[in-house]
């Protein structure tokens, strides 16, 4: 092993934290993973890992503080009573295990909670529609024994966190989520007693949450406040030259640690789309010369080189990251040992936020290991050695036979790796082609450079194989990965019958190769995902005219799970891109649509010179169908499995692809039981 660069050394430095040092300057923000108090051994394997890989400080989720706020469905942490200390400390031992900090962050989700589950109104600064639900719901505006009562219950919360053995206890105040962000904002709190009116006053229960949690835990817990320091709204909310620095300056040594974003959610974890790496540089960094405690921020960061210059430069005392911390819980220890080349960066897809949106156990595109650690005994860099000396043939280099490929090559097998194509990368290399996607190519190449390190690893471009081509190979372990292609006849989850007309279509295959037709360029999107928005940006680009119809009742449904959906309409906005929203496409003409209204059914005409579906997809399944037809040809070539993986055996995302072609190879050899796949929490009552 190489060793540690010395230009990195200042991230492996101990920093102090009111009464706590962490061991380096990684530090894994809080962040959620569709999972919580559903599976806590899940959730505190997956943390302990982080801890493992080196985060010098691994934080929680939100933890609810009291049964007075929730957000059922969605996924939390809870310390609202003593009898949920065992359960939260299940993470603690196992951040503590390797040496690393552990971080609590309490909240009370205030104006922002539904209640579903407790049935009690919500509380907040005023009674005020609630923020993440669209049922009629107000919150009701506390009196002073509700506030009191708040801080007991929050102050009650601190101390069972230090008894879970947490080092740091949060205060949150960020992300548009938090009740002592709704009683800081002007736009929600226009109440008239000694919590209202003035910032001094908005900012009293911030200022008390945090003096309660310190007088009760500051002997041996270091307390800290997240907060958002601009909420990307101008004047209606906090900003980071107004009143966002306003409340660093006025608390500005209240906390032991500042942990500082932009709200809301969607603006704190952009997507690569939108933002770049750093992205939330020029609105954090004057928090360090307001305050002497330790900084911490994020912004996707995933360079070395930029990290070391955020310390230098005075920005920030630790490396904040969520998403580069899921896609590389390893990402520290990579540095320390000297091998960066080998960090697996976050593509800024948002897929793993998609998991909490969903309420289903989250999931990373560059990382299939992220909550498979515990259910599925998946640690991200260690694998079980292959139980026999085969030779693996993977026929297709997409997402699916990349992933699938490098995990049978880390198991031990020999590996034949055989692409159509003159390059690698399937749906990635052409994808991360179109505007904005740059950095999914990451998937790729971080594969591709892994391959190409091994011995163990042949890879053949320009190879396409039938399944005579796979028999003479000799393997003994087949794992087909195909892909799957765009339909361009219409039919897809609106359209069970192919659309009149639909012999005029282009696929969005025909535009991913590089077709660029000449406008007015129709796109009917079934989708629902980035794909007919970027498709449009590009026809865009190289100078047609373009509008998207679709059946949803807005463009883009499925963006709105990775946070984008607002930036993808004002996108399409700003660009001149049209955008048909609950229209049916019902015929294509020589030179134009015929759409229907999905409410009225009104038909209108659009003009098309060209139309391109992206509505669903078939998977390319011909080579594994001939081959498994062939069963005493399969035995006599020697061959033992053969199986397909990725889109050519569901068309989903990549993420799905890269976990299918992992998971086939993590179990090439091994036996699951089918009924019982993996761990799942049993309750007794
Ligand atoms: P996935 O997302 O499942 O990985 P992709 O569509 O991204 O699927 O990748 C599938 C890859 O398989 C493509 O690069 C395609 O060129 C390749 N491919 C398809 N058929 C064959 C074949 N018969 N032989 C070799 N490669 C193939
Ligand atoms: Fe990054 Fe995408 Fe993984 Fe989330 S899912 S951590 S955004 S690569």
């Amino acid at each position: 092993m190489a060793g540690r660069d010395p230009r990195y050394d200042i991230l492996f430095e101990p920093v102090t934290i009111g009464p706590v040092t962490a061991p380096n300057r990684f530090y894994q923000v809080p962040h959620c993973n569709g999972t919580s108090d559903v599976s806590p051994r899940a959730v505190a394997r997956m943390r302990g890992i982080k801890a493992e890989g080196g985060w010098g400080v691994v934080s929680t989720e939100i933890i609810e503080v009291s049964a007075s706020t929730e957000l059922h469905p969605f996924p939390s942490l809870h310390l609202w009573h003593d009898d949920d200390i065992p359960l939260q400390s299940l993470a603690v031992e196992a951040i503590h295990e390797h040496g690393s900090l552990a971080a609590a962050e309490l909240g009370h989700f205030g104006i922002a909670a539904g209640n579903r589950y407790s049935r009690v109104p919500p509380i907040g600064p005023g009674s005020i529609p609630t923020l993440e639900s669209i049922e009629p719901v107000q919150s009701r505006a506390m009196d002073k024994a509700d506030i009191r009562e708040l801080r007991r219950q929050h102050k009650n919360a601190a101390i069972r966190a230090k008894a879970c053995g947490f080092d740091i206890i949060y205060i949150y105040c960020a992300h548009n989520l938090s009740i002592a962000q709704h009683f800081l904002v002007s736009r929600y709190n226009q109440r008239t007693d000694e919590y209202g009116g003035s910032l001094e006053n908005r900012a009293r229960l911030l200022r008390e949450l945090i003096e309660d949690a310190k007088d009760a835990t500051g002997d041996r817990c270091a307390v800290a406040c997240r907060l958002a320091v601009d909420e990307m709204m101008g004047e209606d909310g906090l900003t980071f030259d107004g009143e966002g620095r306003d409340v660093v300056e006025l608390l500005a040594e209240v906390p032991d640690l500042w942990d500082v974003n932009i709200s809301d959610w969607s603006y704190d974890s952009q997507t690569s789309r939108f933002a770049k790496e750093g992205y939330q540089e020029s609105f954090t960094k004057f928090v360090k010369s307001v305050t002497t405690k330790p900084v911490v921020g994020v912004g996707r960061y995933t360079s070395p080189d930029k990290m070391v210059s955020l310390v230098k430069r005075g920005h920030l005392d630790f490396i904040g990251a969520a998403r580069p911390s899921i896609a590389d819980p390893f990402l520290p220890k990579k540095i320390e040992e000297g091998r960066p080349e080998d960090i697996r960066e976050c593509i800024g897809c948002n897929i793993c936020i998609s998991g909490e949106m969903t309420y289903s156990p989250s999931r990373c595109t560059q990382n299939p290991t992220f909550m498979e650690e515990w259910r599925r005994d998946w640690h991200p860099e260690t694998f079980t050695a292959n139980g026999a000396d085969d030779h693996v043939l993977i026929v297709g280099a997409g997402p699916a036979g990349m992933e699938a490929a490098l995990t049978a090559a880390r198991r031990g097998y020999h590996v034949t790796l055989a692409e159509a194509r003159g390059e690698l990368g399937g749906r990635v290399t052409r994808e991360s082609s179109l505007p904005g996607l740059t950095e999914w190519a990451r998937v790729r190449d971080w594969r591709d450079y892994q391959l190409r390190q091994r011995n163990n690893v042949d890879i053949y471009l320009d190879s396409e194989l039938a399944a005579a081509d796979v028999l003479e190979l000799g393997a003994q372990r087949i794992l087909v990965a195909t892909g799957a292609r765009w339909r361009s006849d219409g039919t897809g989850r609106t359209h069970v019958r192919p659309i009149p007309g639909h012999e005029r279509a282009l696929s969005a295959d025909a535009i991913l190769d590089g077709d660029a037709p000449a406008g007015p360029v129709v796109i009917y999107d079934d989708d629902g995902t980035y794909l007919a928005n970027v498709l449009a940006e590009k026809i865009k680009a190289a100078g047609s005219d373009v509008a998207i119809v679709t059946p949803a009742a807005q463009v883009a449904p499925w963006t709105f799970l990775t946070l984008e959906q607002h930036m993808v309409l004002t996108r399409m906005h700003e660009q001149g891109i049209a955008m048909h929203a609950s229209k049916m496409l019902t015929r294509i003409d020589g030179d134009s649509v015929t759409i229907a209204d999905a409410v009225s059914g009104d038909e209108s005409d659009l003009p098309a010179a060209a139309v391109v579906m992206v509505t669903a997809r078939d998977p390319i399944d011909g080579l594994y169908q001939e081959l498994a037809a062939q069963n005493g040809a399969l035995e006599d070539a020697g061959v033992t499995s053969l199986a397909r993986i990725g889109d050519c055996y569901g068309p989903n995302t990549i993420a799905a692809a890269v976990h299918s072609g992992h998971s086939a190879a993590r179990l090439l050899d091994i036996d699951v039981d089918p009924d019982d796949p993996y761990k799942r929490p049993r309750y007794d009552a």
